[in-house]
């Protein structure tokens, strides 16, 4: 069955209801072939009620030699790399509309994988669809560039495929993640090799198949779901693979930078984080009390841009607290199928356990717990790897938890006397990935702005994307940029080409 955006009325499962045991195939592809997996078994726990739903052999690092070169091969004997931008446009083009056609489908297999709500993977689903399309448009749009001319020369500045780029990627968002990656690579005509988490790999297999289904050229895509250790370390560490592109923790990809500088190959890190949100006493209290709440609840915390620092102005600081507590209680917990659900479940149990950990030696170095902080024992719960919207004071900035990622839904919040008081503390931090202001004075919004180290900066909103936007992470939270028009280049070596206009020979040595 052709699982390709058509004109047709959707089939029944790809619509309302849909099942997604259907899209639980035992099998991994490796460069155009659905096989089973050589290696370890992989569990996968829904983490609303705690059941083993599917089990999947992974890859192995016999399959990244595989896929590295049968999709090499297949990037050039397929025509690939030879093809026209607007042609490999066409292909990226169906592909945005297949996973358009199978959000729902898409986004039921998300929220089985990783507990989210169901609101948030049909946006996730939307925002990769979106980002096949606006890559295809990028690319046939991108132009080559004829240079100034410094002698008898036509001068140019070009581009070319890399070969075969890695994408690496984590658990939390991951369709939006992989469409990050895949979308530009396979645009600047690469082959892909995708390695999704142990945790959640079951949405990036069925990307493959839509991408199948819309006629990429088999063998250029392969998807290996397996450890990092393993599989994520082979692909890595392959003399062939020409770039990586990482989305991880900042110790992994600490360690890839280095495997990377050996190579001398490029990589790009999009790392951890903890994003100062910061709320001035002029601020629409509203207006900053729904971002602040969104910032850091939404996703479960489980976000490397949650605004987990919560800076608030001293004048208002125990109003502004209180009323943000309040409505944190009011937050309902459940699982990712409930509409009514705001906070849905964590990953996994162990990954719940260390946030709580996290919270209780907080707790024991002298935080007050103002909500949440302790796994619920309710009955509809207590099977799932829930954890309440937490929020803390009583705690410094140089306290452990307002310094180390939680990932979790807890936040932290700090009074800030001024401009250059919660610039300094919002900077004392390691991280650079993100920072929200809340105020009605844009005039201080962008100087505080400017003097926050942040890839990003919201003023009067939080955690919003846009894929035309470029997406960068300063100090530990990264090393280069992902999204933009400039993506596909990411993901192509630039090559200059000097043509010669003139007759005479060149003038060197002695006249003969
Ligand atoms: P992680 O670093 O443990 O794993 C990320 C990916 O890297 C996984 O696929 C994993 O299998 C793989 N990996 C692990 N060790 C490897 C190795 N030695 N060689 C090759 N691959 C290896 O991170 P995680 O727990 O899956 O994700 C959470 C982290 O990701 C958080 O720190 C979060 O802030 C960060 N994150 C960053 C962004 C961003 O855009 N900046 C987005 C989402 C998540």
């Amino acid at each position: 069955m052709s699982l390709v955006a058509s004109t047709e009325p959707a089939p029944a499962h790809t619509r309302a209801g849909v099942d997604p045991s259907r899209d639980l195939l035992d099998e991994i592809y490796v460069a155009g072939r659905w096989v089973t997996g050589a290696g370890e078994t992989i569990e996968s726990i829904d983490p609303a009620s705690g059941r083993r739903f599917a089990t999947l052999r992974a890859a192995t690092p016999d399959d990244v030699d595989v896929a590295v070169t049968t999709g090499l091969a297949a990037a050039h004997a397929s025509g690939w790399t030879a093809m026209l931008p607007h042609e490999r446009a066409a292909v990226l083009h169906r592909i945005g509309n297949a996973v358009e056609f199978h959000a729902d489908r898409i986004a039921a297999l998300q929220t089985l994988d990783t507990g989210k709500t169901l609101s948030e993977t049909k946006a996730l689903a939307a925002s990769a669809a979106n980002t096949f399309r606006y890559m295809a448009a990028a690319l046939e749009t991108a132009d080559d560039t004829v240079t100034t001319p410094r002698g008898p020369w036509l001068t140019m500045s070009t581009h070319q495929p890399m070969g075969v780029v890695g994408a690496i990627t984590p658990w939390n968002s991951p369709i939006a993640s992989d469409a990050q990656k895949l979308a530009p690579a396979l645009a600047a005509g690469n082959a892909v090799i995708s390695k999704p988490p142990v945790w959640a790999p079951w949405v990036t297999l069925l990307l493959a198949r839509l991408c199948e289904e819309s006629g990429l050229p088999n063998g250029l895509l392969s998807v290996l779901p397996g450890p990092g250790r393993t599989v994520g370390e082979a692909l890595v560490r392959h003399p062939q693979v020409a770039k990586i592109s990482f989305t991880g923790g900042t110790t992994t990809g600490r360690h890839l930078a280095h495997v990377a500088a050996d190579k001398l190959m490029p990589i790009t890190l999009e790392l951890g984080g903890k994003s100062p949100t910061m709320v001035f006493d002029d601020a629409d209290v509203e207006r900053a009390l729904q971002g602040v709440l969104f910032g850091i609840f939404s996703s479960s915390g489980q976000s490397c841009i949650a605004g987990s620092r919560i800076f608030v102005q001293r004048s208002i600081f125990n109003d502004f607290t209180d009323e943000l507590v309040r409505r944190a209680k009011q937050l309902r917990l459940g699982p990712g199928t409930d509409p009514r659900t705001d906070v849905a479940p964590m990953i996994t149990r162990a990954h719940r356990d260390s946030v709580a950990a996290m919270v209780d030696a907080a707790v024991a170095d002298g935080a007050h717990i103002r909500c949440g902080g302790e796994i619920p024992a309710d009955p509809e719960l207590v099977d799932g790897s829930y954890y309440p919207p937490t929020i803390l004071t009583g705690v410094t900035n140089a306290d452990a938890i307002s310094r180390e990622e939680i990932f979790g839904p807890v936040g932290v919040v700090i009074p800030f006397d001024d401009d250059a008081d919660v610039i300094a503390q919002a900077n004392d931090t390691v991280y650079g990935l993100a920072c929200g202001i809340w105020t009605r004075d844009y005039r201080r919004a962008l100087r505080v702005g400017d003097a926050v180290d942040a890839g990003t900066v919201w003023v009067n909103t939080y955690k919003q994307f846009s894929i035309s936007t470029p997406f960068t992470g300063l100090r530990d939270s990264g090393l280069g940029t992902e999204k933009g028009r400039d993506a596909i280049r990411q993901y192509s070596d630039q090559k200059s080409i000097y043509l010669d206009r003139s007759d005479a020979p060149m003038q060197w040595g002695t006249p003969r």
